[in-house]
């Protein structure tokens, strides 16, 4: 014998299936339907069987949750792509230098804001010279020059097409100048102290000649008590020359003729 369907059942699948249909656009006004759709349909139906009606219940809530989750992913909002780099700019001057003992960390300036840096690449011209690595703590991205040897690397960074500006970075080693320039400062001072040496000794030989005046010289004759300027004068047999205070000491007087 064939089940009957009766009228309110008929209303219970109705409601049942309109249930399933407007979950999508609200899950609980579905529910609340399926849920009446079922008690309606298994209301007045002692000929089926409890585990028909149990799974029958099942079914229906299964039914509902897949259509709920269904909405769900549908409705996920599509994934964001990040905006595109279009620039990169090594922020400091177009030429630095950086002390072989130091390392220096440069800023880096992305546009657009929020695009990944993730395929920014880091390039030094001389690797022997210095090296140029990604820092990426903090979130922001930035550059760090490590100095290998003394010289001259140009460094920049490059995301596809877009390259930066290159600058120049000499590595200076500040101590073996200092060095060089104490041991030249110290040559330079020591040439000076000889050469004021030097002078300070002239200069008070200058200064010994200067405080012996040459004194004057007088010619006395071998007899006689006058001291003459000349040796020809009042014609002196062999006369003798000696320094005037002598020949005063000794009782000369001046010659009236010569003096
Ligand atoms: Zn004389």
């Amino acid at each position: 014998m064939k089940p009957q369907l009766s009228k309110l059942e008929a209303i219970g699948w109705g409601l049942l299936a309109f249930g399933i249909l407007l979950t999508p656009v609200s899950a609980i006004l579905g529910l609340v339907l399926v849920i009446i759709g079922c008690i309606c349909t298994l209301k007045n139906a002692p000929k089926v069987k409890p585990l028909y009606k149990r799974a029958r219940i099942y079914v229906a809530g299964v039914l509902w949750v897949v259509v709920v989750l269904g909405g769900m992913t549908n409705n996920a909002p599509p994934p964001i792509t990040p905006p595109t780099i279009t620039s990169l700019t090594l922020h400091c001057n177009s030429s630095l230098e950086v002390d072989i003992e130091d390392t220096k960390t440069i800023s880096i300036l992305v546009s657009e804001d929020g695009a990944s840096t993730e395929n920014v690449t880091f390039t030094s011209s001389d690797s022997n010279v210095l090296t140029f690595t990604a820092d990426r703590t903090n979130d922001t991205l930035s550059g760090i020059i490590t100095p290998k040897a003394e010289g001259t690397a140009e460094i920049m960074i490059s995301a596809g097409d877009v390259e930066s500006a290159p600058v120049t970075v000499t590595i200076v080693d500040s101590e073996r100048i200092a060095a060089e320039e104490a041991a030249k400062k110290a040559a330079e001072e020591e040439a000076a102290r000889k050469a004021a040496e030097e002078a300070a000794k002239e200069a008070a030989e200058q200064q010994a000649v200067v405080q012996q005046p040459q004194e004057e010289m007088v010619w006395i004759p071998q007899s006689g008590s006058k001291y003459h300027s000349k040796s020809s004068c009042s014609g002196m047999n062999s006369p003798q020359q000696v320094p005037l205070s002598q020949a005063i000491s000794n009782g000369y007087e001046p010659c009236k003729r010569c003096y």
